[in-house]
Parts: C-alpha cells; structure tokens; sequence
C-alpha cells in the first residue's frame, strides 16, 4: 500500500490564487478514481474548504507519470478564461525515420493539450523560421508551464497513434450515419469510437473528434464539459451535440449566434445566443 497522501490543499489554493487564471498541479494520487474525484469536488469545494466558495476554482485530472495529477486554476474576478482546448495543433519537423538525411518536411500535427508527463497544459505555439539546405521554413516552438520539453519525435508519435484511432474508427462507419444536422459527421464518428473503446471519455472523445477536423463538435463538447464539471462519456457528448445541432436550427433568437440589441444609452450591444453557443468575439 503506498502511503496515504495528504494533498496540501491550502498552498495549492493560494499558489492559484496567486496565479490569477495560471494552472497549478494541486496533486498527483496514485489512483485515478481518487484523483477524479478531487477534479470534481475541487470546483464545488464539495469536502475541500480551501476552495470555498464553490464556482471560485477550475479543476481537471490528467495521467501523470505517477498516478493521476490533479490540475486547479483560480477564476473568481478574473474575464471568463477560455476552457481548455480539446486539442493542440503544432507545425513541427518531419525529418523521416532513415539514418541518412531525407532532408525536412514540415507537418502540422494535432495532439492532446496535456503534457504526457504530468498533465499540466501544453505551451502556445509561436512561429519560428529557420534556414535549411537554401529553403526557409516556420515551425512552431513551444514552452510547457510544467517544465517538461516536448520532443518533435514524441509529438509525431502521438499524432500518428491518434490519427489511426480516428482513421479506424471511420473505416468501421459504413453506411450508418447518425441524423445530427451539422454534427451528423462528428456524432457518426464519435458513436464508431464508442463501439470501438469502452469507457470512452467525453475529453477523450473532444480530442478525437479535433484529430478528425471536426473542430466545433470538439470544442462545444469540451466546453460542456468544463460546465458540468464532471462525469460525461461518449454517449453523454454524442447526445449533447445531437440536441445542439437541433437547437441551432431552431433557434430564431439570434444572428449566427449573436443577440443584436440596442441598450438604452443607443450603444449597440450584441451578446453571445446561449442555445446555439457558437464561438463569437463580443463587440460591445
Ligand atoms: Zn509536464
Ligand atoms: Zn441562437
């Protein structure tokens, strides 16, 4: 039996708070039902006092080197952070697998926004150029906030093993597409997915679906997500995106997803329509 844990969860609030929006790694507990469970009671601050009151922090579980790592991030008073990508998508090099140099190729692979080492958020990418063999090129470079770097053969490895999960999942599809309006294609893959892997994630499922370029079904089902602050699975994410599809269609209340109005000092306000959620800069 390993030694029980004591997470100190007092520090951890404070090193968040201090953080103003940052992700901290609160713990690591050796199993993940343990950890899963921390991820969802730390946004209630449901059985954690240092977290009072509930709604002040976020919080998500993550496989981490050593068991499951819980990550928390401080969001009272702060603008409304993004929620957490479903995916990351870096330029990076491809130089081949042969001894003798093959000369480079530039890809763009998409992978988990989780480090793979501790499950801290990956670093943003920023453009880099470079000279080679009289060519210039731009590949991404990035910086975890963990401390933990990113090999280009690692992330090609990851990318690749979720492309053929996906590619897999779509050759199983045949002639059953699910009827979800605009998600129908996503919704199809995601019900392939789920006959295929048991226990399928609705954060797995997200970043599945962003492999395979629905990248709208893959954020509405991480945001979603984020919202509930929980348990979602497949079939929770498959159902969700089906009602979401036929709301959208439905819905007579905004423009493309903005409610226009005019306040009462004349200004023209536009508001972000709650049942379509599309991604929409605000202009107030
Ligand atoms: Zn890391
Ligand atoms: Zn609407």
């Amino acid at each position: 039996m390993p030694a029980p844990i004591t997470p100190k969860h007092r520090e951890v609030a404070q090193r968040a708070r201090e953080a103003r929006g940052g992700w901290v790694l609160a713990a690591v507990y050796p199993s993940a039902d343990s950890g899963q469970s921390a991820a969802r009671r730390i946004p209630r601050a449901e059985r954690m006092p240092a977290y009072h009151p509930p709604g002040t922090y976020e919080a998500y579980d993550a496989r981490h080197d050593d068991g499951t790592a819980v990550w928390v991030r401080y969001t009272a008073g702060l603008p409304k952070p993004a929620p957490r990508p479903p995916a990351a998508t870096y330029r990076v090099c491809d130089r081949g697998t042969s001894r003798s140099y093959e000369g480079v190729r530039i890809v763009a692979v998409t992978v988990s926004p989780d480090c793979p080492r501790c499950g801290g958020p990956r670093g943003s990418a920023v453009p880099y150029r470079f000279h080679e063999d009289g060519e210039w090129y731009v590949v991404d470079k990035w910086k975890n906030g963990c401390g933990h770097t990113d090999m280009y053969d690692g992330v090609l490895t990851e990318a690749r093993e979720l492309a053929q999960i996906a590619a897999e999942a779509a050759f199983t599809l045949g002639e059953e597409a699910a009827e979800a309006g605009e998600f129908s294609q996503a919704v199809t893959l995601l019900r392939a997915l789920e006959r295929k892997q048991r226990f399928l994630t609705a954060r797995r499922s997200a970043l599945l679906l962003a492999v395979a370029g629905h990248n709208e079904a893959a954020r509405r089902v991480e945001e979603e997500r984020t919202s509930t602050s929980g348990r979602m699975s497949a079939r929770d994410a498959d159902q969700f995106l089906v009602g979401l599809a036929a709301a959208r269609a439905s819905c007579t209340d905004c423009d493309d997803g903005l409610i226009n109005y005019r306040a009462r000092d004349g200004e023209f306000v536009s508001l972000r329509c709650r049942r379509c959620r599309r991604d929409v800069v605000p202009h107030a």
